[in-house]
């Protein structure tokens, strides 16, 4: 572990967070992304990490390039975006997001002491918080996972303006697909179809038998996981899990739909993510060298921190609703994202 952290300070990628996913996740991509299989063992998940840097990424990297840099361009600034939106220049807009967007929903990290969740986890004792999302640890001990499966269950918390942007997005025919790293399951309840979706963590709107690998409805585990109890399949009596993907776990398949979907995008939107986990954080770099990449976050994060940014990216920093609301009073949207919101509300109190 402590080899994947020293490994990842001297990498521009500034992450390795999530040990495991890291090198399960860059063995995967470059196992798919290269048309060969690069197996490597665990505890090569630094080397793996670090070939975000390496020859043979760079190449891929130039292979999505192809057609940007080179001559002056003019500087690209959030109204120029929404212009280019509102003239149908760009129409194919991948969203790529994290738990930044979910914060203004009250979604707390279980990961910072005082919040709730937190402290709710400290009874069971675990190692480290990590080890909630750690399949060998889960398989002795499913019960911490699912008290947080309880707090994030789908119903507990609303979705925001981001939610409903991406989610309007889609209404006007400008949305490609979102990729998103949250488990919390908003961008569904905002309305946003799951085919529009790419959850590269994973859902609890679907869960599998750990033992018969039989497929279950997040619903007829609400019960149970409301209740505290472990739920347990009726045809084998083993723990049924939503599927979440954990550290040690295969991506969704379609996560591999990022290898269609970003040589198409015309704009990218990055928003509330700090780009520190793989290899979500290089999907920022299979863009075009020519497409315009909207940072809308708290920091400048990923490439848009370092010398690799490029001249047709724009950050706009500070908190992610005021940026998206500010993107979207560009649009001028700003009505029509308030009517959809209250319609939501609406409809979900005469549930
Ligand atoms: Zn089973």
């Amino acid at each position: 572990m402590a080899s994947a952290v020293s490994s990842s300070l001297m990498s521009p990628v500034r992450f390795c967070l999530h040990r495991s996913l890291c090198s399960r996740a860059s063995r995967t991509v470059s196992a798919n992304c290269f048309g060969e299989r690069i197996l490597c063992p665990a505890q090569g998940a630094a080397a793996l990490c670090r070939q975000t840097n390496s020859p043979r990424w760079d190449g891929a990297r130039g292979l999505f390039s192809r057609g940007g840099g080179g001559a002056a361009v003019e500087q690209q600034t959030l109204e120029s975006i929404a212009k280019s939106i509102r003239e149908q220049r760009y129409k194919r807009v991948v969203v790529m997001a994290g738990a930044g967007i979910s914060t203004p929903s009250g979604i707390p990290d279980f990961r910072s002491p005082g919040s709730g969740l937190y402290d709710n986890l400290q009874q069971y004792n675990l190692p480290y918080a990590e080890a909630i999302f750690e399949i060998n640890f889960f398989h002795r001990n499913p019960e911490p996972f699912f008290a947080l499966a309880k707090e994030l269950y789908p119903g507990n918390y609303r979705p925001n303006v981001t939610h409903y942007f991406v989610r309007l997005l889609h209404e006007k025919g400008l949305l490609l697909r979102m990729y998103t790293q949250n488990i919390d399951g908003l961008e569904r309840l905002a309305g946003i179809p799951p085919k529009m979706l790419v959850e590269a963590h994973g859902t609890f709107a679907t869960a599998t038998c750990t033992v018969c690998r039989r497929t279950y409805e997040g619903e007829e585990l609400r019960s149970d996981v409301m209740k505290g109890t472990v739920p347990k399949c009726p045809t084998c009596t083993g723990v049924v899990k939503p599927d979440i993907v954990f550290f040690g776990e295969e991506l969704p398949q379609n996560f591999f739909k990022y290898l269609t979907d970003f040589p198409l995008a015309d704009l990218l939107i990055i928003m509330g993510t700090s780009l520190e986990v793989e290899p979500f954080a290089s999907l920022s770099g299979a863009v075009r060298g020519s497409v315009p990449r909207l940072l809308i976050n708290r920091d400048l994060v990923g490439p848009f921190a370092w010398s690799s940014s490029r001249p047709h990216d724009v950050a706009q920093l500070g908190d992610v609703v005021s940026g998206v609301e500010a993107l979207a009073d560009a649009l001028g949207w700003t009505q029509e994202l308030k009517a959809l919101m209250e319609n939501a509300s609406t409809t979900k109190s005469e549930e």
